[in-house]
């Protein structure tokens, strides 16, 4: 497989053949405007505003997505998602392509540089901090559903003005199920047990403040048993991830959600179906998560929601790579992708070219709920303010 605009091209020149794809596709299929000013949108005040943030950590890349060929794995984002939405086409992560890094700095607005495989804390302060902080909300207000056990520190930074007691709750969804089963029946739930892609034997150190099984049992008003009953039924963590993120939203309704979609990434074992078939799962489980935020009364008319992959994956040209199945060659491809922002307040239908940073979605959060976030590297991205 080649993409045709790739070869002998430069960094900028790619991305601005992705992003002149990517517009003129949209303008065919729905009509988009360009957004050609940064004027407000002009929304009014939405009271008790809310946030769900999805992140796919294990991007997929434009020839499986939005490129011609890809659009068939992606039809809810494309008929149901983009024409409600303001599309970034150009959504540049200048830091480290690991997924437990890269979606930290998606988190705290800064590039950070711990090691990967490390169970650390972020430096910086997280958007679930400067929330909780500025806003004075409680622990049960912001919330973390992530797919590694290594992801278990991500909702609480070391940073000395924030930190201790002011982060997220964060679920890990594997390690619930895992510690709901017996060895025995472990087996049986193998699919949604596998921790990581990318180094399967890697295991990760648990520590942190991640939630007990019985605590989250209780918060969502489901028994262990119908828990591990009702997971069984399920095809894969993400969608054990998605199912935990609306049954919290029905019971309890924080105002920030921020959920990890990794299916994508078992593109690392090198089987392109596996591939696209979590890429399909993502986009019906994003079109799912829209359609709760829409159904349920605590959410409907009052949440916006970003979705955006951590990062891309490695283009078949460069020879550094192995196309598709990483992200190790830093090149544009693997660094260059997308964002859509729904809900109040927001512009329909919308694509903004210029290019932006994954690290800009922090100060735009907060300039959306009313926090400040002084640390994040990033910029309020005024096009959904
Ligand atoms: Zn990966």
């Amino acid at each position: 497989m080649s993409s045709p605009w790739n070869s002998g091209r430069s960094p900028r020149q790619i991305a601005h053949s992705i992003a002149h794809s990517r517009r003129e596709f949209l303008r065919a299929t729905t009509g988009a405007a360009l957004a050609l000013s940064t004027t407000r949108a002009g929304a009014a005040v939405v009271p008790t505003r809310k946030v769900v943030v999805v992140t796919f950590g294990g991007g997929a890349r434009d020839q499986e997505t939005f490129m011609p060929e890809g659009q068939e794995n992606i039809p809810l984002l494309l008929s149901e998602l983009i024409p409600q939405a303001t599309f970034f086409t150009q959504v540049v992560n200048r830091g480290i392509l690991g997924h437990y890094v890269a979606t930290a700095s998606l988190a705290t607005g800064a590039y950070e540089t711990f090691n990967n495989f490390a169970a650390v804390a972020p430096s910086n302060p997280t958007v679930f901090e400067y929330f909780r902080k500025d806003l004075k909300r409680p622990a049960s207000d912001a919330w973390v559903i992530a797919p590694s056990n290594g992801f278990n520190r991500i909702g609480e930074s070391e940073h000395r003005s924030y930190g201790v007691g002011l982060g997220a709750r964060v679920v890990l969804p594997k390690r619930l199920l895992g510690s709901a089963l017996s060895p025995r029946d472990a087996l049986l739930y193998d699919h949604l047990l596998r921790d990581n892609y990318e180094t399967p034997l890697y295991a990760p150190d648990i520590g942190g403040d991640s939630m007990q099984l019985h605590e989250l049992a209780e918060i969502l008003k489901l028994s262990v048993s119908d828990f591990s009953a009702h997971a069984q039924s399920l095809a894969s963590p993400d969608e054990l991830s998605v199912y935990i993120a609306r049954r919290l939203m029905q019971q309890l309704a924080p105002s920030m959600i921020w959920i990890t979609l990794h299916d994508i990434d078992v593109a690392h074992s090198g089987a392109f179906s596996l591939y696209i078939d979590g890429i399909r799962r993502s986009d019906r489980l994003c079109a799912t998560l829209w359609r709760t935020i829409q159904s349920e009364p605590e959410y409907a008319g009052k949440t916006n929601l970003f979705i955006l992959p951590d990062f891309g994956r490695d283009s078949d040209e460069d020879p550094g790579g192995n196309g598709f199945q990483h992200h190790r060659t830093g090149d544009a491809l693997s660094r260059t992708t997308w964002m859509l922002a729904l809900g109040p307040g927001i512009r329909q239908n919308v694509v903004v070219d210029r290019p932006v940073q994954s690290v800009d979605l922090v100060p735009t959060l907060g300039a959306l709920l009313g926090f400040a976030s002084p640390y994040s590297q990033g910029k309020a991205l005024t096009e959904v303010l």
